[in-house]
């Protein structure tokens, strides 16, 4: 998983005003009258003999949620603090009674039957992301999309998430995926910092409604910020050069994490199936990759043994020209990693744990 660095990304200020004027327009106006209808139903329902301090408490926490997104005005969308200042015990609670099932009421929805409150107050229904159109308006996904330039998916950094035009209007084949799901966070839905450009195998196939709490949130960090590496199996890779071919994995290389960020880092990786999509996918990639550096340049050497015949019969001078072969031969890769196309993190840690100096 790569960081999204969103000091890079140019039109970052216009994606937050955008969104934020949208929001304000939009949606912001329902809020205070969310507020002022459930305290209304709230207190009405205080004489009700089926109402516990418990059910009574599960609304008000609701309302208390509402009050602090309403305080944020226009700036809730664009938080960089997705949760305010709750603790981890707060947040727990908020999606254990929003958690929405198929076909099956959140508690939060059970409470609104009880105490006979509109269910378009709900937080599904108040930050609802149907409400956020897909295009044709003019502040859709799409032309947030296109204006993050995100080209490839910081999940998986495998698969090209490309932004074109059409009928003069932006369009894109990313998904926007939910980083904490709708399903869990529903007040979250049309937060900018939980949205995060993907391809559609990591965000519909792999990471569906998952808990993503305690896991690696691209924003902030990387798998390669908190040490987590791709590895080979040495051994297997040079047998394989040697002619001989075995079968080799590639594996994710937990060894120097700290305590609190590996299990982070494990729930990121069953979440997205990066384990699974990187085991054997690119075997070819990576066995041509220590091809073309391990033996390349000698072969090359060899074959124009009659223009470097002077160099091949000097051991140092033919050392130098091998160097040289191998430094060309580097830099497609070396821009492959500079430029964060697709596998450069695999391909900067087959580098290292091949001891290969980029
Ligand atoms: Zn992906």
């Amino acid at each position: 998983m790569i960081r999204i660095d969103v000091s890079k990304i140019k039109n970052w200020e216009l994606i937050k005003e955008k969104h934020s004027e949208w929001y304000y327009k939009k949606i912001f106006p329902q809020i205070g009258i969310a507020i002022e209808k459930i305290e209304k139903k709230y207190q009405d329902n205080e004489s009700n003999q089926k109402v516990t301090y418990e059910n009574q408490d599960i609304v008000k926490r609701y309302i208390d949620l509402l009050k602090k997104i309403k305080s944020e005005g226009k700036k809730f969308v664009i938080k960089e603090n997705l949760f305010f200042d709750y603790k981890i015990d707060e947040i727990n609670f908020l999606s254990k009674i929003m958690k929405k099932e198929k076909k099956k009421k959140s508690i939060l929805e059970e409470m609104f039957l009880l105490f006979k409150i509109n269910k378009k107050y709900l937080p599904h229904k108040l930050f609802s992301y149907d409400e956020f159109p897909n295009h044709t308006r003019e502040w859709n996904r799409h032309k947030l999309l296109s204006l993050t330039e995100i080209e490839i998916c910081p999940y998986c950094q495998r698969n090209y998430i490309s932004s074109f035009e059409e009928n003069d209007d932006k369009r894109t084949t990313a998904d926007l995926d939910h980083f904490y799901p709708k399903s869990l966070y529903p007040f979250l839905a049309l937060s900018l910092y939980n949205f995060i450009p993907s391809c559609q195998i990591c965000n519909s196939r792999f990471k569906g409604t998952k808990d993503t709490y305690n896991s690696v949130y691209p924003y902030e960090e990387s798998f390669d910020d908190l040490g987590a590496k791709f590895k080979t199996s040495k051994e297997i890779i040079y047998e394989i050069l040697g002619e001989k071919d075995s079968e080799f994995f590639v594996n994710i290389n937990y060894g120097n994490l700290k305590d609190e960020d590996n299990k982070k880092v494990q729930n990121s990786v069953s979440n997205l199936g990066l384990d699974k999509v990187y085991k054997k996918s690119h075997n070819q990639y990576i066995k041509d990759l220590l091809d073309n550096i391990e033996k390349y340049p000698e072969k090359y050497l060899e074959s124009c043994v009659e223009i470097f015949d002077e160099y091949y019969k000097d051991d140092i001078k033919k050392e130098i020209v091998i160097k040289y072969f191998i430094d060309i031969i580097k830099e497609p890769y070396r821009k492959r990693i500079e430029n964060g196309e697709p596998l450069a993190k695999l391909t900067k840690d087959i580098f290292d744990e091949f001891k290969i100096k980029i």
